[in-house]
């Protein structure tokens, strides 16, 4: 069948967007009015996630249903088949329109789809895929552990094979998102005697089967984005090994490539200019525009912010034409979180008590959230110390960490 053009997809999107949704209210971002969030994590009461995600996932549906929802998927387990640039013209057009947030499905989408869709056995694909990119079921990453992050080869909990089943125990932590989650992705040790990079294993877990136990953690901010997961002889189906027994490393290298894409790609939101802007209006209604060391940051703020665009600009280009972007995704990482560090500073710089003292006073205070948010950035995805390193091994060629990996 020959494919659609261009015009007539766009055409059908529109129609679709137009029939579902509302057209987005241009946007005049005005001091002093509307809403003063500028907060890194979630900072949600539960009833407020609990409609997130049920707002998140009925949307998921209608574009999926529409054709919308896996435009680059292989048709044979949902998706359509279509170009990446089909995808992007998608984005641009529905990016006209207000549509309910879809953060809650970016773990699963971004990280644990594209690993099923490598590694996963026929019948975990044909099981999950559909479901995930519909937004009927959402995934979790169960990777790190209480004495294993930036090590994580060193991972301790188990698995262990008893007939047509895998039996888990063990402890993960740091799980994003595993309280709303249906599965998740989690690597364990299968064999100990192995060396630890070749002893674990990758599984698609059930988040609802006996034995998975879900406990909230608070973070300093007063939200709970993350959890430590614990499992109890846990049963899982043999079928849902990802890529071979003891070929889990494999398996978990290509999440995190995933990963550091999608944390390092996000140079909007609270990471871009946009937060930029909003604190050069703030040092002008607070008077302190004029201070030499506030117009000094907040130019270096603005050169390095074009810097870690253009360098994102670079890994896209290699992404579009078919290459791997390698040491560019540490770099664009390490860029965004230096970028908060600076724009956080600033904020300091800027507000000075107020942003420990809330007084009420509109877009003040609300900058601590962003502030305490800045150190989990640093750390998600690998830390700001392990992308030095591997910048150091790997682009610069300097000798290897003699304590990593
Ligand atoms: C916002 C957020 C979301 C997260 N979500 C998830 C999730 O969904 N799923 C999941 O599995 N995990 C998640 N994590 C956990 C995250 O992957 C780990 O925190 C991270 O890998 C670091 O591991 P660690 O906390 O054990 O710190 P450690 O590895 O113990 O590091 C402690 C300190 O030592 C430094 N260090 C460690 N090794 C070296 C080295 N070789 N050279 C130099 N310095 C080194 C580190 O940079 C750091 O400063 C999340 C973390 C955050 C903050």
């Amino acid at each position: 069948m020959d494919q659609i053009t261009q015009e007539a997809f766009a055409g059908a999107a529109t129609e679709f967007l137009d029939a579902y949704a509302k057209q987005r209210p241009a946007e005049r971002y005005v001091f002093g009015e509307g809403d003063d969030d500028v907060s890194i994590l979630a900072e949600q009461t539960e009833d407020e996630e609990a409609r997130e995600v049920s707002a998140a996932k009925t949307w998921a549906q209608s574009v999926f249903d529409a054709g919308f929802g896996w435009i680059t998927g292989p048709e044979e387990y949902g998706g359509r088949g279509l170009p990446a640039s089909y995808q992007r013209l998608y984005a641009s057009i529905e990016a006209a329109y207000s549509t309910p947030s879809q953060s809650c499905r970016g773990i699963g989408l971004g990280m644990v789809a594209p690993t099923i869709l490598a590694h996963g056995t026929e019948s975990v694909k044909e099981r999950y895929l559909r479901a995930l990119w519909r937004g009927e079921i959402i995934a979790c990453q169960l990777f790190s552990e209480p004495s294993s992050g930036s090590d994580l080869a060193s991972l301790q909990s188990r698995a262990v094979r008893d007939g047509d089943e895998w039996v888990v125990n063990g402890q993960k932590v740091w799980t994003s998102g595993a309280q709303y989650s249906d599965i998740g992705e989690i690597i364990c040790r299968t064999d100990p005697d192995l060396p630890k990079h070749k002893g674990l294993s990758g599984f698609v877990v059930d988040m609802h089967a006996p034995g998975v136990e879900v406990r909230p953690l608070r973070q300093m901010t007063g939200g709970a984005s993350f959890n430590e997961v614990f499992f109890t002889d846990v049963r899982v189906p043999a079928d849902h090994l990802l890529g071979d027994v003891n070929g889990g490393w494999t398996v978990a290298l290509t999440t995190l490539m995933n990963e550091r894409a999608s944390i390092g790609g996000g140079g909007g939101g609270t990471s871009g200019s946009g937060v930029l802007q909003r604190l050069v209006d703030l040092s002008r209604h607070l008077g302190r525009s004029d201070d030499p060391i506030v117009r000094q940051k907040i130019a270096n703020a603005w050169i390095n912010l074009q810097v870690a665009k253009y360098t994102n600009d670079r890994a896209l280009a290699k992404i579009r034409a078919g290459e791997l972007p390698g040491p560019e995704l540490s770099i664009a990482k390490l860029s965004l979180t230096e970028n908060l560090r600076r724009l956080a500073d600033l904020a300091g710089s800027i507000l000075g008590e107020r942003l420990v003292a809330d007084s009420g006073e509109w877009g003040t205070y609300a900058w601590s959230t962003f502030v305490l948010g800045v150190p989990g950035m640093r750390v998600a995805g690998g830390t700001d110390e392990v992308m030095h390193n591997i910048i150091g091994e790997r682009v610069l060629g300097l000798p290897k960490d003699p304590v990593g990996r």
